[in-house]
């Protein structure tokens, strides 16, 4: 891989422990979904380095925690600067090891470079307040000091922004951070802590856990004293696992877990719109993002020819190896993955599905699934109820607006929804009644930095981005000031 960057020295295959890259007592092996080659080897990690890397980590916090907001910030926004500067490379690091497009690595980079960018502004930006006092001699005021040492866990379907955006908020808080990266995708995890090392902030403060046994490093980082605060991305089982561990420490946790994303399209909706909106939330990463459209739920009057022009546009899709510029669907990360969706849509056309187009792994070599679009879906089946990672829409159809809304809220899950329709006092009644931590009316592409990213029910609990992400890693202290 070393040979494709123009900075081969962005390659690390160690772990990064209180500035330090520091082996491991055996390696794991990196593929590449695309062709199954592997890519590089890198240091397995365990217990004893995530215990060591928080201690690091907490003596590192207690210097830069009194560095002022504006060095931080400057650290930072240099930080940002080198992942923008390195945009290609890291691009090439994500399609390698994750199997996205290269364009939509190159995006990936930039949307989570702009956490940094975003994050480094903020750091400016933690105010205390003035509070009314109670007796005319005393004064009340709360400062918001940083949480302390922070364990973030990661997934790997966006190898670097999921990190960013962990990241960048603690130390703009003044916390220092463990991160354990995905075992698919490390190395653009640990390509990230190389330019924040080159960015020259201090040893300690970012700590890199790569390793296959996720369980050991989770059960140090959730039960060490020392650690603070739990932020995690990933599935909704592994996050009630960590929330269990932390909750005897009595951590504060970030979750950002399962979704099932509905899109509803209303009659009166601009169907071009609305199709071109399902394509993009659908399909983008092999439809392997938490807020991927996950159940489409069409106003029966329209339903054939909404079906009639998603295929059309779905027929269009050039699968392939992501470094290849004609391709515009990448793999799924494993074989693994493609037995599970598989698994899924077989079990929708067991059940009375019809397949508009796809519905099979493709051929050859690669975890390729075909982009796929089912009809006729019902309640029973599994693609009902669970998150598909990948790229399968199942097309649902209902008759009025109660029922839509009753469909979409028939989950356990609450990350982000969708809403195609024309009729503003429905964008309000439907938007309001959605039980979703985020809702996009006639747009998909709902995520940057500036907004808070999260869910409800068992989607998790914390925001990431915009002004109410920093405030996650913050705690709030009262002070009364008597004698005045
Ligand atoms: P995904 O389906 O995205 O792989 P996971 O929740 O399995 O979702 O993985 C997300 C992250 O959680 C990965 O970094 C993985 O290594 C880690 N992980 C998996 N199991 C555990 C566990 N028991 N404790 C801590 N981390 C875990």
């Amino acid at each position: 891989i070393a040979e494709m960057l123009r900075d081969p020295s962005l390659v690390k295959t160690k772990g990064l422990i209180n500035g330090q890259w520091v082996e491991g007592l055996t390696t794991f092996e990196v593929e590449n979904p695309s062709t199954t080659q592997p890519l590089a080897r890198v240091a397995n990690l365990g217990a004893e380095d995530a215990q060591r890397a928080v201690d690091a980590a907490q003596q590192a916090m207690e210097q830069w925690r009194s560095v002022t907001a504006k060095e931080k910030s400057s650290l930072l926004r240099r930080w940002f600067d080198l992942v923008m500067e390195h945009q290609d490379d890291l691009a090439t690091l994500m399609t390698a090891e994750q199997g996205k497009v290269f364009s939509e690595a190159r995006g990936e980079v930039a949307y989570g470079a702009s956490y940094i960018e975003w994050f480094a502004e903020e750091a400016k930006r933690i105010y205390g307040d003035i509070l009314p006092a109670t007796t005319s001699d005393r004064r009340s005021l709360v400062i918001r000091q940083p949480v302390g040492v922070v364990a973030a866990i990661t997934p790997w379907n966006f190898p670097l922004a999921m990190i960013t955006r962990k990241v960048a908020p603690a130390l703009a808080a003044g916390c220092s951070i463990v991160l354990k990266p995905a075992a698919e995708t490390p190395l653009s995890a640990l390509a990230l802590a190389e330019l924040a090392q080159r960015a020259g902030i201090p040893d300690g403060l970012i700590n890199v856990i790569p390793g296959t046994d996720a369980a050991a490093i989770g059960q140090v980082l959730t039960s060490h004293p020392l650690v603070k605060k739990v932020t995690f991305t990933g599935s909704t089982r592994v996050g009630k696992i960590l929330m269990e561990q932390s909750a005897r420490g009595v951590k504060r946790t970030s979750m950002e877990l399962g979704g099932n994303a509905p899109v509803m399209v209303f009659e009166d909706a601009d169907l071009d719109k609305a199709v071109a909106g399902v394509l993009a939330v659908k399909y983008r990463n092999a439809g392997q993002t938490c807020i991927c459209a996950n159940r489409i739920l069409v106003q029966q009057s329209i339903y054939e020819r909404f079906l009639e022009k998603l295929t059309a546009k779905v027929s269009e899709f050039v699968l392939g190896d992501g470094f290849d510029a004609s391709v515009t669907a990448g793999p799924l990360i494993t074989g693994q993955a493609v037995n599970s969706v598989d698994t899924l849509v077989k079990d929708a056309v067991g059940k009375g599905a019809g397949v508009c187009i796809g519905g099979k792994p493709a051929n050859g070599k690669g975890y390729f699934y075909e982009p796929t679009v089912l009809r006729d879906l019902t309640a029973d089946m599994r693609l009902a109820k669970e998150e598909v990672f990948g790229p399968v829409a199942p097309v649902f159809s209902f008759e009025n607006e109660a029922e839509a809304v009753a469909m979409a809220n028939d989950t356990e899950f609450g990350l982000a929804a969708y809403v195609f329709t024309k009729d503003p006092s429905r964008i309000w009644r439907v938007s309001e009644r959605l039980e979703y931590g985020m809702v996009g009316v006639n747009e998909t592409g709902i995520s940057s930095e500036m907004i808070p990213f999260g869910g409800v029910k068992e989607s998790g609990q914390g925001r990431e981005g915009s002004k109410y992400g920093l405030e996650d890693y913050t705690e709030l202290k009262y002070i009364c000031m008597g004698d005045i």
